[in-house]
């Protein structure tokens, strides 16, 4: 990433990065190939008659009011021909021709460049969100939730917009630079060269604050990063926040950075805006010297007072683009640094995929299998699992427990694919998984996570999400029921159809995780895995949710991770995990007996004294 420690420091070193965006961005723009080329011809049009805009009245001056009192002729036989009344009729009118077609070719360059840059960016936009769903928990667990969100709507955003407000104007101010140069060499190229001697030190300044507003506007773009994700991650957890009472404390960090980056937006104004005046100054500075050798070539002869005129119009125009230089190379170089941040991210590989042969699998038994299997997060270097070997036959429940941190939820992140082992096989119906797509997978898993995740949507939706769209509403009650959901669902004010809010936020803990059973029940899986559903349950709910587990449990191979030891009892079979291995394995009666880990576990909760009744 670019923002990041390393400095920019102009225009010509935010290049390499924009070249790189705008490569990336090429196969997007090519379906617009048509828009981009026909903006760019009204482009050129535009600035054509920019550079004739002075001609009319250069014509009137030098052929109208110098021929009308007899001074001059103008030497070009077809002009001077002219009646002068005609001439002068068709200057007034030309200038209105030509400032019409003026503004009729930058209408059409700013709108194709406009449409161009909002279809490549609505596109891109789409492309990443997708792409980020597919990324996978390697880097999700390692990304903020803000910075991600800032780079889909703000950065994309940037991005759009400075294809138009920067990319196209400094174009268009460099056209016309180059244009406005050359007819000035071919009128008189003496009073050229004069009328560009304060352009270098223009040029310096303009690098020198330039470089300045850079290192402001980066500054101000990482801060305005942080923000995001420190905002992110207050709102997701605002019942903490509220719950401790510390909304003062994160309220006054968050204004903190937010004063700083006004501070930073106003510096770089300020240094804008000195910058504009200087410009403003030194242009005034030409223009005398303009005017005092020109009204000297003039007296020569060597210039009529038109030449003048077009000189002073052009050199009002010229100085613009070194004048925007500065602002225009600050919103370019921040726009590559957004650029960069959603090329980084599109460009970031997926190390959990598709093998190009994969196999599409339906109707598993749910046989699971793994065999030495070790895992590591960062790359392995420190294992959370070493050689865990284990075999689940089909429809057995299984508790998985341990103490915290021992690798229970690693084990089933690997089941699920969501990172793929160091080393070892993980297996189902005796297939290595990585020769599974990974959609098809994951399909014939039902995942009951600790929190529910649920969307803003009617209960309804929220309870079809993943299953067969076929699903009828006899289907959808009967797994509702299932998982002791219908009643409280029928007594809210829509049934079905009442909207939730976001995260399930007017649903208690019991209620949202009953939704994730009925869910999980839809999604008829021969394989079914739950992390931890009945923490943070009170006691009743604990209850109910315990029964629907098993309820939902039947006929299918069931991994229950928990840390509730009466739900162990009624399990098949019980994985102990301790230190990133299968400690013990066996029924609850027996591993009570061998007086382990599980035994030490088993006596810390008093030995099951309130067992929960088995369906
Ligand atoms: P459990 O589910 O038994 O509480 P986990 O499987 O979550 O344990 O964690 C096992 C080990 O892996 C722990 O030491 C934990 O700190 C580490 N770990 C878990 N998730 C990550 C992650 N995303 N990145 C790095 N380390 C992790």
């Amino acid at each position: 990433m670019v923002t990041s420690g390393h400095r920019q420091t102009s225009l010509r070193e935010t290049l390499p990065g924009l070249r790189r965006v705008l490569v990336r961005m090429a196969p997007y723009l090519r379906p617009h190939r048509g828009l981009v080329a026909g903006g760019s011809a009204a482009l050129v049009a535009a600035v054509l008659t920019k550079l004739a805009e002075p001609w009319p009245l250069k014509f009137i001056i030098d052929h109208v009011v110098q021929v009308s009192d007899g001074s001059s002729g103008s030497g070009i036989a077809l002009v001077d021909d002219l009646p002068i009344m005609t001439l002068l009729l068709v200057c007034a009118l030309g200038i209105i021709v030509v400032i019409g077609l003026r503004a009729m070719f930058d209408y059409i360059a700013t709108i194709a460049f406009a449409l161009a840059g909002n279809r490549v960016l609505t596109r891109v936009r789409a492309d990443l969100f997708r792409h980020l769903l597919a990324l996978p928990q390697a880097f999700h667990s390692k990304s903020k939730t803000g910075d991600l969100t800032m780079r889909l709507i703000s950065d994309v955003g940037m991005l759009k917009e400075t294809a138009v407000t920067a990319a196209l104007p400094l174009a268009v101010s460099m056209l016309i630079l180059v244009g406005m140069i050359s007819v000035m060499l071919v009128l008189n190229w003496q009073l050229t060269l004069i009328a560009l001697l304060p352009l270098p030190l223009l040029w310096l300044f303009s690098l020198h604050i330039g470089k300045k507003i850079q290192t402001v506007a980066r500054k101000q773009r990482r801060n305005e990063g942080d923000m995001a994700a420190t905002s992110a991650e207050t709102m997701a957890g605002i019942r903490t926040v509220q719950a401790l009472g510390v909304e003062q404390e994160v309220g006054d960090g968050f204004a903190g950075a937010n004063e700083k980056s006004l501070k930073e937006g106003i510096k770089a104004k300020r240094l804008a805006a000195g910058l504009e005046r200087l410009v403003d100054v030194l242009v005034a500075f030409a223009t005398a010297l303009i005017l005092y050798f020109g009204t000297l070539f003039v007296l020569d002869g060597r210039l009529t007072p038109g030449d003048l005129l077009v000189f002073i119009t052009y050199l009002k125009n010229m100085f613009r683009p070194v004048r925007d230089y500065a602002k225009y190379s600050a919103r370019l170089a921040k726009a590559t640094a957004a650029g960069e941040r959603v090329v980084e991210l599109l460009d970031t590989r997926s190390t959990v995929i598709d093998c190009p042969d994969a196999d599409l699998v339906d109707n598993l038994n749910g046989q699971i299998e793994l065999s030495e299997v070790s895992f590591g997060y960062d790359h392995g270097e420190t294992p959370a699992l070493h050689d865990v070997s284990v075999k689940i036959e089909p429809g057995e429940r299984i508790v998985v427990t341990g103490p915290s941190g021992s690798g229970k939820s690693t084990f089933v992140s690997l089941l699920l694919r969501l990172y793929d082992p160091t080393s070892g096989l993980v297996k189902i119906d005796g297939q290595d998984i990585r020769g599974i797509s990974l959609q098809s997978l994951r399909r014939q898993i039902s995942f009951v996570p600790q929190e529910t995740l649920l969307f803003r949507a009617s209960i309804r939706d929220n309870l079809i999400l993943g299953a067969d769209i076929d699903v009828t509403d006899e289907q959808i009650e009967k797994a509702a029921r299932l998982a002791s959901a219908h009643d409280f669902i029928m007594q809210l004010p829509d049934g079905y159809d009442t909207e939730i809010m976001e995260r399930g936020g007017t649903l208690s803990a019991g209620q949202r995780q009953r939704i994730a059973l009925a869910r999980a029940s839809l999604r008829q899986s021969p394989i079914l895995i739950l992390d931890e559903p009945t923490v943070g349950l009170d006691n009743v709910n604990e209850a109910v949710v315990s029964q629907a587990i098993w309820r939902l449990a039947k006929g299918r191979t069931t991994l229950l991770i928990t840390h509730d030891l009466r739900l162990a009892q009624q399990a098949d079979r019980i994985l102990c995990v301790d230190g990133g291995r299968i400690a013990e394995d066996g029924t609850h009666d027996r591993l009570v007996k061998q007086d382990g880990p599980y035994a030490r576990l088993w006596n810390r909760q008093g030995g099951g004294h309130d067992v929960i009744a088995a369906e």
